[in-house]
């Protein structure tokens, strides 16, 4: 076994912090929201971007906005990974979706569906391209967790326990990939400005008989010290970073980007 072979070159000092001409990157859920967001920022950076979504049509809108590769399949089927070209150098575990009621009346099938594409997926993504990765002896596995990755929350029962396992892949990941030139790390946001909240904050808006702006102020911001929604873009920003040289020696850790939730 390889090991450590590589020293990248974090300390020069470059304007442009993350260039990635070269490298093949998959973000999975690229049709919308982050990962839509990531596959520009990573596109923009000079990455190849292959564009993974259930949502054809979105799909291919994307891959033609960022000149990447579209490919249309569902996270929760086993063989989804057939659909990938070779060469992946960077992966970008994003897709994923909410489900919001107590668990006494939480669907099983709704359980372990989130649990498939939020973890499952992840791990058959990244098992299918990790032999690539350590032949080339470079790779990034980003995985878009989550505050609830770090935090409960009431009625989120499959979102969160789907998160935290999503935290403990991510760690094996690093500890086997570290000698192969692989890192792999979480981003965690707080409550971000996509299409998942949006269909939250008018869900809440109305269980609640108030305001959006009521909804995101008192009840979805009420941890958070920055009383606003992180955008997309911002999460990406980071996402480009850890891909980056600079994010070399980030590895198995979870970085939050949550307004100060997590000060608490
Ligand atoms: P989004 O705008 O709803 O985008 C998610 C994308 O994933 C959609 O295009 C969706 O397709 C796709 N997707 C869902 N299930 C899929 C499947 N089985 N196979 C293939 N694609 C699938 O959501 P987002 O807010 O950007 O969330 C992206 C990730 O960030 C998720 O993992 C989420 O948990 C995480 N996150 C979000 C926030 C937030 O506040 N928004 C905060 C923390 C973490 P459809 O549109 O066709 O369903």
């Amino acid at each position: 076994m390889k090991r450590f072979p590589h020293r990248e070159n974090p300390t020069t000092h470059s304007p442009d912090l993350t260039d990635l001409t070269g490298r093949q990157a998959v973000v999975t859920g690229a049709g919308s929201g982050i990962g839509r967001a990531c596959a520009h920022r990573l596109a923009a950076a000079g990455a190849h971007v292959v564009v993974v979504d259930m949502d054809a049509e979105a799909t291919a809108k994307v891959a033609a906005e960022v000149s990447g590769t579209p490919v249309v399949a569902d996270l929760s089927t086993p063989d989804f990974t057939d659909a990938l070209p070779p060469g992946t150098d960077i992966v970008v575990n994003n897709a994923g979706f909410q489900h919001v009621a107590p668990i006494e009346d939480f669907p099983p099938e709704v359980f372990a569906k989130i649990l498939k594409v939020m973890v499952e997926a992840p791990f058959l993504l990244v098992r299918s391209v990790l032999p690539g990765m350590y032949e080339r002896g470079w790779g990034r596995v980003v995985n878009i967790s989550s505050i609830h990755g770090l935090r409960a929350s009431p009625y989120k029962a499959a979102y969160v326990t789907a998160k935290h396992a999503l935290e403990g892949l991510s760690k094996v990941i690093a500890l086997e990939g570290a000698p192969h030139g692989v890192t792999s790390t979480c981003v965690c946001p707080g409550y971000v400005r996509t299409p998942l909240v949006e269909k939250q904050i008018d869900a809440q808006a109305e269980t609640h008989g108030i305001g959006r702006d009521e909804v995101i102020e008192r009840i979805m911001l009420a941890p958070a010290a920055i009383k606003r929604l992180i955008e997309p873009e911002e999460v990406a920003e980071l996402v480009a970073y850890l891909c980056g040289p600079h994010g070399s020696f980030l590895t198995g850790v979870s970085l939050p980007v949550d307004g100060g939730w997590t000060a608490h």
